[in-house]
């Protein structure tokens, strides 16, 4: 079974800190979005980063998640230098505004597509996608029809595909959930549980300095593309 990693039944997925060296991102036009930014995120973290629109934290997550290319410097996945290693290879999961699923395939074969394209077993992508689909609440939705269900299911679905592929890390963009305040709530309260329960690094990107500060959670405050502050907020592990 390890083979295929650790099933959540099993008590959770592998973990992995992130690392950023020297870390920039140069725009063809010149523009420097990312301006040397250097940060630790321990094993199983979860990580708000903050700051005005245009300081550089999607580029960040774009940089990580292999959508940008990085200018110069480096990015460690635990011992992996990710500069190094091809996006699909890469152990990460991302929910960002444009995640698809696919409307008129139905909730099984949406979370189970990726697991799919990587040859697994039948029995073992059965298996995540049940746990997972139970994790989420949406058990009873499986065999419905994408283009059928409600918003907020559509928003659990696109997060139970992204863990069924068991990554060490979630990047969440703020824009995932931009359709209204209960949504977010729900998306927030989703990937507390992801990073709590599943033991997954979670690195979530918000403009809104109160939704940042109320996750008890470490908050890495940018601006102008560097890193202006960290700091623990909330009552547990509090390194304030
Ligand atoms: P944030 O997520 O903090 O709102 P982004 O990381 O999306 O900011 O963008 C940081 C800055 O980089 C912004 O000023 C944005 O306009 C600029 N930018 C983003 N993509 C490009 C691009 N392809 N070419 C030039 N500038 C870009």
């Amino acid at each position: 079974m390890l083979k295929y990693g650790i099933e959540f039944t099993d008590g959770g997925v592998l973990m992995a800190s992130v690392t950023f060296e020297h870390l920039s991102k140069t725009y063809p036009n010149g523009f420097v979005s990312v301006d040397d930014v250097n940060l630790t995120i321990e094993d199983g973290e979860f990580v708000v980063f903050h700051g005005p629109s245009g300081c550089g934290k999607s580029t960040i997550l774009r940089m990580i998640g292999g959508l940008e290319d990085i200018t110069s410097g480096r990015i460690y996945l635990g011992n992996d230098l990710l500069n190094d290693i091809l996006p699909r290879d890469r152990r990460l999961a991302m929910a960002f505004q444009n995640y698809t699923l696919y409307r008129h395939m139905n909730v099984y074969d949406n979370m189970a597509l990726g697991l799919r394209l990587r040859d697994l077993p039948r029995t073992v992508i059965d298996s995540r996608v049940k746990s997972a689909a139970g994790f989420f609440g949406i058990t009873d939705i499986l065999t419905k029809k994408i283009r059928t269900i409600s918003d907020a299911e559509r928003q659990r679905v696109a997060l139970g595909r992204a863990v069924v592929c068991q990554p060490k890390v979630l990047l969440v963009d703020e824009d995932f959930a931009r359709q209204d305040d209960d949504r977010r709530r729900e998306m927030l309260d989703d990937i507390i549980r992801i990073n709590r329960d599943l033991k997954i690094t979670v690195l979530y990107v918000t403009n809104n300095y109160d939704e940042a500060v109320s996750l008890n959670a470490r908050v890495i405050f940018m601006k102008d593309g560097r890193i202006t502050g960290d700091r623990k907020f909330g009552s547990a592990g509090s390194s304030e």
